[in-house]
């Protein structure tokens, strides 16, 4: 069917790289381009043998929009699946314009010094991507990715309108450690050790970091601890569902994980701003992220269950309706399949299929678009048949 260069070799690019190796009827062609092109190698020379997908291997410097464009006219991919990091979201994009190539994230821009995530920047390019003919999918991991597309399913067939979204996500998983986090601990810290926030009536309403916390029972994990947390799908949903009065996310953090960060924030390793160390800039953040085990090293040792989803309260008929969709991960499962604990999965698998998507043509309008905004069906059925099954609750305990 095509082919599609992925940027980036970390903990989601691996995942959603073994699934583009399953899907090889799709993805006849891969290249992996990154910034350190040992792993891009040690990859292929991993799965090349194990299917008809071609891969290919590259050095990238993302940052740079030039190196960029040369790499995508030598390749000639039908999309570039961005799994890098969030702040390497523009110069992608600009170059994706510059070579007329479609794109896919999973995470929306975030400018290295500030730690404020939105989609102003990357909504700033929907008249570019509509003039030039190509897509830009924004957010295709779980959440946001999955999430988007559950409220778009809901949406489509259980509600006339939805006035209450919750997105409860939960990962039950121990890796053993005292502290690590299960993805990039730069975007991990940088995202829970920021205000709190979330939607309603169309405003914004900010809380202090941790500030609202709610015990829920989740299915597959058993009672956590979950705490409101801004999350960046809070923006688009609340924009593109219809009647929403109220929009909060919720994560489960543990004692142990609360502890270690509240400590490193008070002796100041989670700033981002820079310092002089014995005559060198560093940023204390990215030190940390140094001395911490690698998220990639912990799939071998994470055993439990993530559970991710949304509750939705709303009307259908003129009545009052509660509709809950999850998907429930299993750590360890997961590992034996791609050789990952389910975070990187859960995000790697939503990836490889927004890029399908992109391909087939099954979803084809010109333009910069949130997840939501396409036929969510296709991209139902692919989470059944790729590894990410959801469930349904007709009658689930709602989050006061
Ligand atoms: P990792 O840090 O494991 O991987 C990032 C990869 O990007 C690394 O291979 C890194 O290279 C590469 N990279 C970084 N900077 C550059 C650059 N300038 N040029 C080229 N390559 C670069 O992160 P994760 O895999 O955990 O996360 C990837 C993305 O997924 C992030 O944007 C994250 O926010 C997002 N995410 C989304 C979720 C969702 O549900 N929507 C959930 C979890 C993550 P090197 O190997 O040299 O370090």
């Amino acid at each position: 069917m095509g082919k599609c260069m992925i940027i980036g070799c970390g903990g989601v690019a691996s995942v959603a790289i073994h699934k583009c190796c399953q899907n090889s009827e799709v993805f006849e062609g891969i290249m992996i381009a990154s910034r350190t092109k040992s792993k891009c190698d040690a990859l292929r020379d991993k799965l090349q043998p194990t299917t008809k997908t071609v891969i290919e291997t590259a050095k990238v410097n993302a940052d740079n929009v030039d190196e960029l464009i040369e790499l995508i006219n030598a390749y000639k991919p039908d999309v570039v699946l961005n799994l890098a990091l969030p702040y390497q979201d523009l110069t992608i994009m600009d170059a994706c314009l510059a070579t007329k190539t479609n794109y896919v994230d999973t995470a929306n821009y975030e400018p290295l010094d500030t730690a404020k995530f939105e989609y102003k920047w990357q909504w700033a390019y929907r008249e570019k991507f509509k003039q030039a003919g190509i897509t830009a999918l924004l957010g295709s991991g779980f959440d946001p990715g999955v999430t988007g597309v559950f409220s778009a399913y809901a949406m489509k067939h259980e509600f006339d309108e939805i006035n209450y979204i919750d997105i409860l996500d939960c990962n039950g998983g121990d890796h053993g450690y005292p502290f690590a986090t299960n993805f990039n601990p730069e975007i991990n810290i940088r995202e829970v050790s920021a205000k709190g926030s979330y939607i309603e009536n169309g405003k914004w309403v900010e809380t202090e970091p941790m500030e609202i916390k709610r015990v829920y029972n989740f299915k597959g994990v058993g009672e956590k601890d979950m705490y409101l947390l801004h999350h960046e799908e809070l923006e688009s949903l609340a924009l593109n569902i219809k009647g929403i009065k109220r929009i909060r996310f919720f994560m489960t953090f543990g004692q142990s994980y609360l502890t270690h960060l509240k400590c490193l924030e008070n002796v100041g390793m989670t700033s981002i701003e820079p310092i002089m160390y014995e005559g060198k800039e560093i940023v204390p953040l990215q030190f940390l992220k140094a001395v911490l085990p690698d998220p990639a090293t912990l799939g071998a040792r994470t055993v439990g269950k993530t559970n991710i989803g949304c509750i939705f309260r709303g009307k259908k008929d003129g009545k009052d309706k509660n509709y809950y969709l999850y998907n429930i991960c299993d750590h360890q499962e997961c590992y034996r399949e791609v050789g990952s604990q389910a975070v990187s999965y859960t995000t790697g698998v939503p990836a490889m299929i927004g890029a399908m998507m992109i391909m087939t043509g099954t979803w084809n309008k010109a333009g910069v678009y949130n997840i939501e905004e396409f036929d969510p069906d296709p991209f139902m059925q692919a989470l059944n048949k790729w590894g990410l099954p959801w469930e349904e609750d007709f009658n689930p305990v709602l989050v006061d």
